[in-house]
């Protein structure tokens, strides 16, 4: 598969680091960052730069620094939902999960920047005694990336609450209200228009009881640990789920639980979870998809379509 940054011009790192040094000289700005360290599958090889802005601002410039130096950047929030090419990217990666972390509250609705994780959201919410978001806070994600996939699990989605996206287009920073957002099953508008970014959003709860709402985070807590094998690396849910079906009933079903390819194995606890048991490259992973989509279709006639987002 041809690289979704073959179209970078050729010498656009050495030009953004000379802007990078006269502009944001205190920016955490990496060479060959190992993608691994900043993926939940721990797979995925060097990023040729990297970097870590701490405001919506410095996104806004850093993305026009892109343009003019010709590179076409990835966004990654908590890296919860990607597989990365062993060989790793030759672009700029902007990493939004540890700087840009505001948030706020006015009235009952949250602000808050594209890193806040999703599970700061759900203990701040429940700090104030806002109910809403006790669903999300089980998700290893940031809201940026939240926002993008439309996170959702046990019944609710980011849809439910999300009022406000505030994003930078090619044309400039835009506010969306929710129902502008093209929010549907794991889609948004984001998923469609991958050249824009989320700066931060708006999310609109309801007062209720702060014991109920950490009785509820509790509960769904203990089933994801009951249910998930979160003692191995994963991005998350591997397959949609398929109109009508369960992906991991159709994959149990098909006797596929434990299947290896070299290090990564189709998980024994949630036949949903492809996990890295130790070593697997993105190869292994993509080959372990393959098999399980090509026995899948064959006994069941059943298209199983990935969830996690491969980047190469
Ligand atoms: C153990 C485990 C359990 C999970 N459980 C669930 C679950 O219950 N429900 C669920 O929905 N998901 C689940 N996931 C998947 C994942 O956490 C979600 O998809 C989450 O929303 C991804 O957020 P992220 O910040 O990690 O995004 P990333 O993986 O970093 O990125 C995902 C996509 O969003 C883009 N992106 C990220 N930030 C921005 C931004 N600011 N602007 C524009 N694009 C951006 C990226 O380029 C990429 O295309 C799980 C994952 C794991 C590992």
């Amino acid at each position: 598969m041809e690289s979704m940054f073959s179209k970078n011009r050729p010498g656009w790192a050495a030009l953004l680091d000379r802007k990078v040094a006269d502009y944001l000289p205190d920016l955490k700005y990496t060479h060959d960052e190992p993608l691994a360290r900043h993926t939940s599958f721990r797979i995925g090889g060097p990023a040729a730069r990297m970097t870590f802005p701490t405001s919506c601002e410095q996104l806004v410039l850093l993305m026009g620094f892109a343009e003019e130096c010709g590179v076409t950047p990835l966004l990654l929030g908590n890296g919860t939902n990607l597989l990365v090419a062993d060989e790793g990217l030759d672009t700029l990666v902007l990493q939004t999960g540890e700087g840009l972390n505001r948030i706020s509250l006015d009235g009952e609705t949250i602000i808050a920047d594209a890193g806040v994780s999703l599970a700061r959201l759900g203990v701040f919410a429940w700090q104030h005694s806002l109910t809403g978001l006790e669903f999300a806070h089980g998700i290893p994600g940031s809201l940026g990336g939240g926002v993008v996939m439309n996170a959702g699990a046990y019944g609710g989605e980011l849809k439910d609450v999300l009022t406000e996206v505030t994003a930078l287009f090619p044309d400039g920073v835009r506010t969306l209200r929710g129902e502008e957002l093209a929010l549907g099953y794991r889609r948004s508008l984001f998923t469609d228009h991958p050249e824009a970014v989320v700066l931060r959003a708006k999310l609109a709860l309801q007062s209720g009881s702060a014991e109920q709402i950490k009785a509820r985070m509790d509960e769904l807590a203990a089933k994801r640990r009951a249910s998930q094998p979160l003692e191995l690396p994963s991005a998350g849910s591997t397959f949609k789920r398929p109109e009508g079906y369960f992906a991991a009933a159709l994959i149990d079903q098909c006797g596929l639980k434990g299947t290896r390819v070299g290090g990564a194995e189709v998980s024994r606890k949630h036949a949903g979870f492809v996990v890295n048991v130790g070593g697997a490259k993105c190869a292994d992973v993509l080959a372990l998809i393959q098999k399980v989509q090509d026995t899948v279709f064959t006994a069941t006639g059943v298209t199983l379509e990935q969830e996690v987002k491969i980047i190469q």
